[in-house]
């Protein structure tokens, strides 16, 4: 193998960045020539790319977003566009290609890698949504940038004694939810993966009133429904003053953190020492420290579901 490019795919995470680094720099070092293609599958389509170097990828360890820039492509989703991707890449000459993103962007992946263009996936996206692996490159990140928000709107939560309720990114997964919320000492947690009622958390709220509490924080996934509805629902029952944030795409920028590029950077390399031992149709993992690759097949056919250890112990600790 000679040629290989890099894209990133979907939602951008703060750590892609470090990830696309990581794929030139230990491809060129392994001495294969390394191509970045610009916005997703619809550059691809488009032929957007070029012959990266070592400079190409300097000072952006740091840098959230993505330098090769991310879409979301209908055309691709199409037999006609797939082709068409598949054209751009052979007249190129590219022999193996990397797809940074999210499970959708890895569905399409596996299309390339049965259209004879071998393909690896690394996971990122903030969500933490992709089965099959513990972390994906952007989530600690998010988590951190949450919960130093929380701790602001704590601030004025306790001195005006209110309750607040912070809605968090999470369609489908609670994780950002999960963590941020344990991790700021959340009152409640709400989470798409698990039921909540809604007299539970008024039941908790009294109890730490009871207890001359000063404030309460209740992070709700928007998966679960609205925040703004939830805080009507609190204020309708306890009269008590409530106020609703939505944190929104602020949750979605910034600098990595360290977690976060040092994931980025092992998973791009081990994306590298797939394609070069000939390796196909996997998406890169890490378990239990351990950096993977793991059959796509296998991988998105499981489901994925947040530790639930940590959704227990929350409650317990919010006693
Ligand atoms: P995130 O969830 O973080 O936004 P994602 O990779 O899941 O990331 P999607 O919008 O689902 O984001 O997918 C990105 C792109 O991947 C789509 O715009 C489309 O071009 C391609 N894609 C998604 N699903 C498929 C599929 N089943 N077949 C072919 N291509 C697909």
């Amino acid at each position: 193998m000679k040629k290989i490019a890099v894209l990133t795919s979907g939602g951008d995470a703060p750590g892609m960045n470090a990830a696309i680094r990581a794929v030139v720099r230990s491809g060129i070092y392994y001495g294969l020539d390394v191509y970045g293609i610009f916005r997703g599958y619809s550059g691809l389509i488009q032929g957007e790319m070029k012959k990266l170097t070592l400079g190409s990828v300097g000072d952006i360890i740091h840098r959230g977003g993505t330098i090769l820039y991310t879409a979301r492509c209908e055309e691709f989703r199409t037999e006609a566009g797939r082709l068409k991707a598949v054209e751009k890449l052979k007249q190129a000459g590219i022999e193996g290609l990397i797809v940074i993103g999210g499970d959708g962007s890895f569905r399409g992946a596996q299309k390339l890698t049965q259209l004879g263009i071998p393909t690896i996936g690394v996971p990122g996206t903030i969500d933490n949504d992709i089965p099959s692996t513990d972390f994906t490159i952007g989530f600690d990140t998010a988590v951190n940038t949450v919960i130093r928000c929380i701790d602001q709107i704590r601030d004025t939560a306790s001195s005006h004694e209110r309750t607040y309720v912070v809605e968090v990114m999470g369609r489908d997964a609670g994780d950002i939810a999960l963590w941020s919320g344990l991790g700021d000492g959340a009152e409640s947690i709400l989470i798409p993966e698990a039921h909540y009622h809604i007299d539970e958390i008024i039941h908790r709220l009294r109890r730490g009133y009871e207890r001359d509490k000063k404030h309460s924080i209740i992070v709700v996934a928007e998966g679960v429904g609205s925040g703004v509805k939830i805080g009507e629902q609190i204020k309708e029952s306890t009269g008590w003053e409530t106020r609703v944030t939505v944190l929104g795409h602020i949750q979605r920028g910034g600098s990595p953190t360290a977690f976060d590029r040092i994931l980025a950077s092992r998973m791009g390399a081990k994306a590298v020492d797939l394609l070069r031992s000939g390796q196909k149709d996997q998406m890169i993992a890490i378990r239990n420290q351990d950096v993977m690759g793991i059959d796509f097949d296998v991988a998105l056919a499981q489901k994925h579901i947040p530790n639930m250890d940590l959704y227990e112990l929350a409650k317990i600790l919010s006693i």
